[in-house]
């Protein structure tokens, strides 16, 4: 945890870092692993795999997990606070931000039939229900969205139309809000894990000539939490807490080489949320800035009523062990560095 001396502003974000295993591929061509995790530090070390020195990049975070870290580990650590306080009435957003093939659909959605593989949307499902089946004096109503951001235009993965693109709107009542989005109301586990199934299907569905569609585009798994409970005043009192979950698009840079039109625009248009929120989250665990660029990408405005102010942030950045990943990997921990 971050230490106290930093300022409130800071404690509303926290930034962790996980590295997955060796897969077989890399096992069976040798890959070197230039990762080390130092559990009980926080810190990741990186280390050059061109140069034969020692040396090494060393960086702290508020927590990092080794290859062999269970889901559990990562979820009551990093994201039960969150959730909780999102029980309260806050708004709350996580985020999966890596590479592709580093694991931020394993750490975000992971197998949710197995128990130990469960990630983080449907340990949040346990989570919120089981609360709410603990409650006594209290109502609960909740409901879930699930969107997906290509190319900063918006579909809604809940919709039968799932073609149709969105629109951003902005008023003073409501703030910031999507325009004709589903929301369904979720009543248990099973239906909310139906709700987030049918999302996934469409997701994939919907783009089937475009071979690696999803690690392109950001899917944002929304739940909405309505408390209502009977104040001394003998008064019905509504509080809402706002749950995002952010599984993003690959961070990893276009190549140089076959990047033309099409493939070219997404990529411009993909590091542009991701350098948007980059500086956001700076901006607000930056006690001296007075600015915070909401405005710069869809993601970003979107998510502008669940980012600094009273909400609770988690970034997860996944990183691979391998030598051959060098790059990318220190540009993910640069990223997540800069967000602390
Ligand atoms: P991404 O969504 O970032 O593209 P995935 O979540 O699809 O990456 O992960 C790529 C592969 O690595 C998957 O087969 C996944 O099961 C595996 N994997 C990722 N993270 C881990 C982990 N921490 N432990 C075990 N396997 C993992
Ligand atoms: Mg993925």
């Amino acid at each position: 945890p971050r230490s106290m001396s930093m300022g409130k502003k800071t404690e509303a974000v926290r930034v962790v870092v996980r590295c997955r295993p060796l897969n077989k591929k890399e096992e069976a061509m040798n890959h070197e692993r230039i990762v080390e995790v130092d559990v009980r530090r926080g810190q990741v070390s990186v280390r050059n795999p061109k140069t034969s020195a020692t040396l090494m990049k060393t960086f702290t975070f508020d927590a990092v997990y080794e290859t062999s870290s269970k889901q559990n580990e990562l979820f009551n650590y990093a994201c039960k606070p969150l959730i909780d306080s999102v029980l309260l009435g806050f708004n709350g957003t996580i985020f999966a931000y890596g590479q592709t093939g580093t694991g931020k659909t394993y750490t975000m959605e992971g197998v949710p039939t197995d128990p130990e593989k469960r990630g983080v949307i449907p340990n949040s499902f346990q989570q919120i229900f089981t609360h709410i089946s603990r409650s006594q004096n209290q109502q609960y109503l909740v409901r879930v969205s699930y969107i997906e951001i290509y190319q900063e235009e918006i579909r809604d993965l809940l919709c039968k139309d799932n073609n149709k693109k969105l629109e951003l709107k902005e008023n003073p009542e409501l703030g910031v809000y999507v325009k004709d989005l589903s929301t369904v109301v979720t009543k248990n586990i099973k239906e909310i894990e139906h709700v987030m199934n049918l999302g996934n299907q469409s997701r994939s569905v919907g783009y089937t000539k475009m071979n690696d569609h999803s690690s392109r585009s950001h899917a944002i798994f929304i739940i909405t939490i309505e408390c209502s409970e009977m104040g001394i005043d003998g008064e019905d009192h509504i509080r809402v807490g706002k749950l995002n979950m952010v599984d993003l698009a690959g961070s990893e840079r276009q190549r140089k080489t076959g990047v033309e039109g099409q493939r070219f625009k997404e990529a411009t248009k993909i590091n542009l949320s991701l350098s948007a929120l980059g500086n956001v989250i700076s901006a607000l665990v930056d006690v001296k800035s007075t600015h915070v660029p909401y405005r710069d990408s869809k993601l970003t405005r979107l998510l502008q009523d669940s980012l600094g102010g009273n909400s609770k942030t988690v970034m997860v950045a996944t990183i691979g062990p391998s030598s051959f990943h060098y790059d990318e990997t220190l540009t993910t921990l640069r990223y997540a560095n800069r967000a602390k």
